[in-house]
C-alpha cells in the first residue's frame, strides 16, 4: 500500500487579537491508500481543525502535510484549490447543497469548476447518483429529498471527480438512526471498492465501522488502533 497522507509535527494555532489558542499540538499520522479511518474525540478536541488541514482548506502553523507525495506547504492558493477540487471529496454535517438546484446539478458542480463539457458532466453526475442509490431522484431538489437522501447527494458530489481521498466531518450528525445506518453502509461499500476514507465523528458506534480509529484529545492523537472491523478484513 502506498502512503496517501503523511502529517509530521503538525501544529495549528488560532489567533484572534491578542489571544492565541493551540488547537493541534503536534500531530504525526500516516494513512495509506485504501484505509478507512475514523477520527474520534470530544467536542473541541481539534477534529474539524484536523479535517480542514487534511482537506487543504487551511494550512498548519507548523509541520508538514504531504498528500500523494506532494508537500502542500509549498503550494500557492491556486494549487491548493486545484487539490481540493480534484483530489479530495468533502462531506459535511450540514449537507451544503444548493437548494435551487436539482440533485444532478448539485453533483456536477465540481466538474463544472474543472471545466468539463456539459453532456459529460450530466452523465458522470447521474452515474455518481446511481452509485449512492439515487438514480431515480436526479431531478429532485434538496427540499424534495429526506435528510438521508440529501447527504447521499452530497456523497455523490464528493465522489464525482474520483478523488483520492473522501473526507467526511460528522456526516451522520444530522441524520436519524435509519439514515445513519444507510450512510454507514454506503461508506462500507465505498471502502470495499478501494476508496480512502477519513471520517470524523464523536459517535463511538460510527467509529467502529472503520478499520482504524484515531482518538484525538486536546489537540493530540492519544490512541491509534485497529478496530475489530479492521482486524477482520
Ligand atoms: P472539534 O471539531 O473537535 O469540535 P475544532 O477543531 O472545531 O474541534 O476546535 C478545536 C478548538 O479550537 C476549540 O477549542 C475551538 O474553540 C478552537 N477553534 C476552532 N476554530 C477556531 C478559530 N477559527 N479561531 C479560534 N479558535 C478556534
Ligand atoms: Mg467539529
Amino acid at each position: 500500500m502506498s502512503t496517501l497522507i503523511e502529517l509530521t509535527g503538525v501544529r495549528k494555532t488560532y489567533r484572534s487579537g491578542s489571544l492565541e489558542f493551540e488547537a493541534l499540538r503536534g500531530i504525526d499520522i500516516r494513512i495509506d491508500e485504501g484505509e478507512y479511518v475514523a477520527v474520534i474525540g470530544p467536542s473541541g478536541s481539534g477534529k474539524s481543525t484536523l479535517m480542514n488541514l487534511l482537506g487543504c482548506l487551511d494550512l498548519p502553523t507548523e509541520g508538514r502535510y504531504v498528500l500523494e507525495g506532494e508537500d502542500t506547504s509549498s503550494l500557492d492558493e491556486a494549487a491548493l484549490a486545484a487539490i481540493r477540487n480534484r483530489r479530495i471529496g468533502f462531506v459535511f454535517q450540514q449537507f451544503h447543497l444548493l437548494p435551487s438546484m436539482t440533485a444532478w446539478r448539485n453533483v456536477e458542480l465540481p466538474l463544472a469548476y474543472a471545466g468539463l463539457p456539459r453532456p459529460e458532466r450530466r452523465e458522470r453526475a447521474i452515474a455518481a447518483l446511481d452509485k449512492v442509490g439515487l438514480g431515480d431522484r436526479v431531478d429532485h431538489r434538496p427540499g424534495e429529498l429526506s435528510g438521508g437522501q440529501q447527504q447521499r447527494v452530497a456523497v455523490a458530489r464528493a465522489l464525482v471527480t474520483e478523488p483520492a481521498l473522501l473526507l467526511a466531518d460528522e456526516p451522520t450528525g444530522n441524520l436519524d438512526s435509519r439514515s445513519t445506518g444507510d450512510m454507514l453502509e454506503l461508506f462500507d461499500e465505498l471502502h470495499a471498492s478501494g476508496r480512502t476514507i477519513v471520517l470524523i465523528t464523536h459517535e463511538p458506534d460510527v467509529a467502529t465501522r472503520a478499520g482504524r480509529n484515531l482518538v484525538i484529545d486536546d489537540g493530540l492523537i492519544t490512541i491509534d488502533r485497529t478496530t475489530t472491523t479492521g482486524a477482520r478484513t
